[in-house]
């Protein structure tokens, strides 16, 4: 096969995976007769990676670096991979072998069936009970907020071609969430089954308040739920405070003789301003997200290009 092939791979840390990601991914492919390049994003790592890397590519010029200036998070990072890539497939993996390179082949397969798009889809996560948990209520949550119809359980691991990178460097926002933007871009799209394996070594770098962070990013990037929300609840909220009134006024003209007290009265207040303050809180996220998007900032920072021809 004359194609191109790029592995576009976000890093952050990652000195006890990277070397052995990258002779995995040699002895899986030196052997094809494909033609591939490996493209880094590195997202600000502070240990020794990037030194790694960059030795790496003194005898292998297939290896390509692109550092962030300081830590982007993960969406910024492959969009930074992606636009410095070359191929004519995209592989989209992280390095911390999660996702085997024995499964490229198999990707690769796939797509030549005449796709744009192939998402890896886990047929078991080797992970413990908290993130599997994490991970189901998160796309439960993303599914009623979004709408988005994602494969599951997705697995980080997909490929793509150029026309369909092409049309993902269009979308220029900067609170960026990934699989959101490839399902708006449609096209033609099927699953792969892969498996998946632990981490090869080092921790991973999403904790939990990380995580709640990536699932609210998505929301206010892809849902207006919230919003129609808060004016949902309000309705309701007016609708029967009205009627409680009425109600009250009634009971108390014509039938009980009885003396509402303060309790009720704050109670109500209270919620009253709780409500209202959760929503003013809905509505200002996302008019800082407008705030943010309207500066049309670039979508990250570089520091220094490795083995890149810039254009
Ligand atoms: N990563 C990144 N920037 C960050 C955090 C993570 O580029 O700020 C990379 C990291 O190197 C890894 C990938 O994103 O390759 C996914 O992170 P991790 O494996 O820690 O997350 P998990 O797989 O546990 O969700
Ligand atoms: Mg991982």
């Amino acid at each position: 096969m004359d194609k191109l092939l790029s592995l576009v791979v976000p890093v952050f840390n990652e000195e006890e995976c990277i070397l052995e990601f990258i002779s995995q991914v040699r002895s899986e492919l030196d052997d094809s007769p494909l033609h591939y390049e490996i493209v880094f994003a590195d997202d600000g790592s502070t240990d020794n990676t990037v030194e790694l890397i960059r030795g790496e590519i003194g005898n292998d010029s297939r290896i390509r670096l692109v550092e962030l200036s300081y830590n982007h998070g993960k969406q910024a990072a492959l969009t930074a991979a992606v636009t410095y890539s070359n191929g004519d497939y995209l592989i989209y993996m992280d390095p911390d072998l999660q996702d085997p390179p024995k499964e490229i082949s198999r990707f690769i397969a796939k797509i030549e069936e005449g796709y744009d798009l192939v998402f890896g889809v886990r047929e078991s996560k080797e992970a413990g009970f908290v993130d599997v948990l994490f991970s189901k209520v998160f796309w439960l949550i993303l599914d009623v907020f979004t709408g988005l119809k994602l494969p599951r359980p997705l697995a980080v691991m997909r490929i793509f071609n150029r026309d369909f990178a092409n049309r993902f460097l269009d979308y220029k926002e900067s609170n960026r969430f990934i699989e959101g933007i490839f399902m708006h871009i449609g096209m033609r799209q099927a699953t792969l089954v892969i498996r998946q394996k632990q981490r090869f070594a080092g921790k991973s770098k999403y904790n939990f308040a990380r995580k709640l962070r990536l699932a609210k990013d998505a929301i206010l990037d892809y849902s207006e739920l919230p919003l129609k929300l808060a004016t949902r609840v309000g309705i309701i909220l007016v609708i029967t405070s009205l009627l409680a009134v009425l109600t009250l006024t009634i009971l108390r003209l014509f039938f009980i003789d009885f003396q509402l007290g303060w309790p009720s009265l704050i109670c109500t207040l209270w919620f009253g301003f709780g409500i209202n303050l959760l929503f003013l809180g809905v509505i200002g996220s996302y008019v800082g997200k407008i705030y943010s998007e309207s500066k049309h900032r670039p979508l990250f920072s570089t520091q220094r290009l490795t083995n890149i021809k810039q254009s």
